[in-house]
């Protein structure tokens, strides 16, 4: 697979047909094009075929190639869609457009602050561990309502939807129903649901974003976890 901006169109297509399919409109539902593990020269062609809205997991890794790509591009939109340090916040700021990964009080604090400090809060999402998986980032399903009211009643951040990661092993659907419910019982528009595998199914249960990365740019490269 490396014809990234023939992948890219396919995928649009994709989205297109599921959304029709939804009874829905195609422009409703965003793509963020996942490119972590992939350098910018692999990214540019996607640049090209004008593909704008990305998503990267890592600060570190982001800042290694787009403020270059955004020289030459400057209508990008990034999203982070990985975990998020609170040492961290400063840079993501500076890097991101939109952080989806907001999950805990001390996090939104520090973006707050950190937003406060540069005149410019970010678009924030709230990532629910729909799964109540130990192990996986996201604020509990139980949580949810009282940690998005905290951020936008106290902390006055942009919240603008939900986003969530089902287990591997399990049947999306049920978590992005979940989540659609939590954000509709706290009147939130936006929900970021559905990978390469499941997002004509995040689309049938109402993804306004979708995150894809290998249907696009191929398989990854493993590599080691930053935390
Ligand atoms: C890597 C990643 C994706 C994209 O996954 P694919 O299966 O490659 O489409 C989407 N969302 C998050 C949070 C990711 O980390």
């Amino acid at each position: 697979m490396d014809d990234t901006a023939a992948n890219l169109h396919a995928v649009l297509d994709d989205i297109a047909l599921a959304a029709r399919e939804a009874g829905r409109a195609p422009g409703d539902i965003g793509l963020v094009a996942v490119s972590k593990t992939h350098d910018a020269a692999w990214i540019r062609p996607v640049l090209q075929a004008g593909q704008r809205l990305f998503g990267e997991n890592r600060v570190q890794e982001a800042a290694g190639k787009w403020p270059g790509l955004r020289e030459e591009f400057p209508d990008i939109r990034l999203h982070l869609i990985g975990p998020l340090q609170t040492n961290k916040v400063r840079q993501a700021l500076e890097l991101f457009d939109v952080i989806e990964t907001v999950d805990r009080p001390k996090l939104a604090r520090e973006i707050a602050k950190e937003g406060q400090k540069a005149g410019r809060a970010p678009d924030c999402f709230i990532q629910v561990n729909t799964g109540a998986e130990p192990q996986k980032a996201g604020v509990m399903p139980e949580d949810a309502d009282v940690f998005i009211e905290i951020c936008r009643k106290d902390l006055e951040l942009p919240v603008k939807g939900l986003m969530c990661i089902p287990p591997i092993e399990e049947e999306p659907s049920l978590h992005f129903a979940l989540l659609r419910e939590i954000a509709h019982r706290n009147g939130l528009t936006e929900l970021s649901m559905g990978m390469s595998s499941d997002y004509q199914v995040a689309i049938a249960f109402g993804a306004t974003l979708v995150r894809v990365g290998t249907a696009i740019f191929g398989a990854r490269q493993l590599y080691t976890k930053e935390r």
